[in-house]
């Protein structure tokens, strides 16, 4: 597998944690090295266009496949983040102000790009009253304004600390799929995401199906962060309760020495069985794989969960 060589003087607030050895990956985890013209088209475009990517901020081992095909995860309001979640590769800080024409030049992305469908995610805003919720509510109409025919995929902060209505004003957008991760089991919370909170995030989640349920919810945990198989059920149960449609389930890569330690790979066979129980569980889809994370194959799955509720409608 390409080794990414990140910086570790990126991440200053994660230095006084003890360096956590990375272990060797197994057979199952290997990747396609980036290069070839789709991907360094996907790449101008995203540089020309001054916007920065999930997709190289958290230095996902899927881009040399994803950015072929021109589907890059666009990562709006900034590359600095106010959270310091012990798993993420992106930078903790005071975010810079937010960029007006950002939304547009994200819409203008999206059509050079050609793109179906579209992944949108973001840092987490603390720092702003309404946790950023206006800027995605405009960047998704900047998108369908120049893109009728894309459908959006928001990947959202949990809003924590946002003023009231901050999730109102998101949801009002109108997003085709509404995706906020739990990222882990709740007994690793304090560990792997100290500034959030499990049942809140739950909560928001329920809450977008409970104002629009014609949007599609989708959450996703990695596994190998020291989490056991009953916990992973539990939360596969919990996000059922919550009406959540889409369940993503990925192996966790230690981006750093300074990062949370792997606990193990999982094994692809593990993979299938979380799947195959999600499915009895009444997930309308389940992504559970090593390398599955939230953007990937997200048009090819979005297609995909359509017809599932309509057939769970009856309607196909
Ligand atoms: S899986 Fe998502 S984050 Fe990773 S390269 Fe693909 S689109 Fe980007």
């Amino acid at each position: 597998m390409r080794d990414l060589k990140i910086p570790q003087e990126r991440h200053p607030e994660k230095a006084h944690r003890p360096d956590n050895a990375q272990p060797k990956k197994p057979d199952w985890i290997r990747v396609k090295a980036p290069s070839g013209k789709g991907y360094s088209e996907t790449r101008a475009i995203m540089r020309e266009h001054k916007l920065v990517t999930v997709c190289e901020e958290a230095g996902c081992p899927n881009a040399g496949e994803c950015w072929s095909q021109g589907h890059a995860t666009m990562m709006i309001m900034g590359d600095i983040c106010t959270r310091g979640c012990t798993f993420c590769n992106i930078a903790t800080g005071r975010p810079d102000t937010l960029d007006a024409f950002e939304p547009g030049r994200v819409a203008d992305a999206v059509q050079k790009l050609g793109l179906n469908h579209v992944v949108i995610t973001s840092v987490d805003r603390d720092d702003l009253g309404d946790g950023g919720a206006e800027h995605f509510a405009q960047t998704i109409r900047a998108v369908r304004h120049r893109n009728p025919d894309t459908t959006i995929e928001i990947l959202t902060p949990d809003f924590l600390k946002a003023d009231a209505g901050a999730l109102e004003t998101v949801v009002a957008a109108k997003p085709d799929v509404f995706n906020h991760n739990l990222e882990t089991v709740p007994g690793l919370y304090p560990e792997v995401r100290p500034g959030a909170r499990y049942f809140h995030s739950l909560r928001l989640l329920q809450r977008v199906k409970e104002i629009d349920p014609g949007i599609f919810t989708k959450s996703g945990i990695m596994v190998g962060l020291g989490e056991d198989r009953q916990s992973v059920v539990q939360v596969m149960d919990d996000m059922r309760a919550a009406d959540i449609d889409f369940l993503t389930i990925g192996q966790y890569l230690q981006p750093t020495p300074k990062h949370h330690a792997v606990d193990r790979f999982v094994h692809p066979d593990e993979f299938a069985a979380y799947e195959k129980s999600a499915y009895g569980k009444g997930f309308l889809m389940v992504s559970a794989t090593p390398l599955t994370r939230s953007s990937y194959h997200a048009g090819d799955d979005f297609a995909r969960l359509r017809d599932a509720r309509e057939r769970m409608l009856g309607r196909a």
